[in-house]
């Protein structure tokens, strides 16, 4: 039978087609996706939404670099894309807010050596990403929102945008009821197990070999107003600059920890480079200081199909720390398979690339 027949088999039998374990950006992303093809959702989580890895404060929307392309990169940058009539689309239905910007991102040249390698990525952007955005090498303004550069250029992407992870995934909760879904206790129909970290040790378990773990960052937000400015990446930091007056500066990434969601010292220095970078950051105060865990799959990559060996379940999960970027095209991708039995899936996505 196809997942068509199927799915319209489950319909008759149940008051929800499809339960999305799991209220992070993945599987609310899914939820919106499946409500928007007519699908009756339901979304369970104990914890409520944005608990998890999405209730984070950076949210920096960045793609690759353009070169060595592959199906992830391509992936990635349709989801950009998608994003940027996405998010508008959530604040839309939901009436919240996203913090969802697209201001692009800028990059300091800090090396001879990436001189030419940023003018080459400049030309293949513009084949690459087909004429929807660009990466330019340019000269600094002078601004007091620019990294210093050792080689007095820069890099500016258009590509880049940002949002604020907690505020847009509560937006996407509101979406989600908007559009009449619900936010229940038992399961019904096809199952999507968007629960991360804690559902690549679940499936880790149920498989008997790991098939990703989690790795934990910490970031802060520090009251300074920089709207409307471009994020930057630069030295490793995000700095990265929301709608309502505060910068968030992070991440470290600890693959060993004992409390995932303490904060120390790590991010004591992460908060002096930024200072030290950026001197409008100087003496901002800090306002929140968070830590979350990132589910990463073994692949590297998202991890999205049919469940193993679980029949009528799927798993969307390996967001890691590009989630909120691949959101938008992660959720359709699934729809696409659950609903309609199309599958779009680039190979490195599915369960099997982490076994
Ligand atoms: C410090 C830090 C900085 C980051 N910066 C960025 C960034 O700049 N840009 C970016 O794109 N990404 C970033 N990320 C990564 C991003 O946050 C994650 O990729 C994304 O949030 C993962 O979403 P998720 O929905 O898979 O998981 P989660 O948000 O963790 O959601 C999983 C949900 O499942 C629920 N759950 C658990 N068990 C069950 C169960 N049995 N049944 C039902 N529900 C369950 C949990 O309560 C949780 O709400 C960052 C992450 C961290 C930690």
């Amino acid at each position: 039978m196809s997942m068509g027949g199927h799915w319209r088999r489950v319909r008759d039998l149940a008051t929800a087609d499809v339960t999305v374990l799991g209220a992070g950006v993945l599987g609310l992303s899914c939820a919106l996706a499946c409500l928007r093809r007519g699908a009756r959702v339901q979304v369970i989580d104990p914890h409520g939404p944005a608990s998890g890895a999405s209730g984070g404060i950076v949210g920096a929307l960045a793609p690759h670099m353009p070169e060595n392309w592959n199906p992830k990169k391509q992936f990635q940058f349709e989801s950009l894309i998608m994003g940027r009539d996405f998010w508008p689309w959530v604040e839309q239905v939901s009436g919240a807010t996203t913090g969802y910007r697209p201001t692009g991102r800028i990059q300091p040249i800090m090396t001879e050596r990436q001189i030419p390698q940023a003018h080459r990525r400049a030309g293949q952007a513009a084949d690459l990403w087909q004429g929807l955005a660009s990466w330019q090498v340019v000269d600094p303004t002078g601004s007091d929102w620019e990294p210093p550069t050792d080689q007095g250029i820069l890099v500016r992407d258009t590509l880049s945008a940002h949002l604020h992870p907690r505020k847009a995934t509560q937006a996407m909760a509101q979406a989600v009821r908007a559009l009449g879904g619900v936010f229940a206790a038992d399961e019904q129909g096809i199952v999507i197990d968007a629960t991360g970290w804690a559902g690549l040790k679940a499936l880790s378990r149920d498989l008997g070999a790991e098939v990703g773990n989690g790795v934990k960052g910490q970031a802060a937000l520090l009251q300074c107003d920089g709207a409307g400015c471009e994020q930057i990446y630069a030295d490793t930091l995000h700095i990265v600059p929301h709608t309502d007056g505060t910068v968030a500066v992070g991440s470290t990434s600890e693959r060993d920890f004992d409390d995932p969601a303490t904060t120390d010292d790590q991010l004591d220095d992460i908060v002096a480079r930024a200072r030290m970078m950026l001197p409008i950051l100087a003496n901002a105060p800090v306002v929140e200081r968070w830590a979350g865990v990132r589910p990463r799959a073994l692949s590297r990559a998202p991890m999205m199909g049919a469940h193993p060996n679980r029949p009528d379940r799927f798993i969307v999960n390996g967001g890691f720390k590009i989630g909120f970027g691949m959101a938008p095209k992660m959720g359709e991708a699934m729809a696409d398979l659950v609903l309609d039995g199309i599958d779009t899936l680039p190979d490195d996505f599915r369960v099997s690339a982490s076994l």
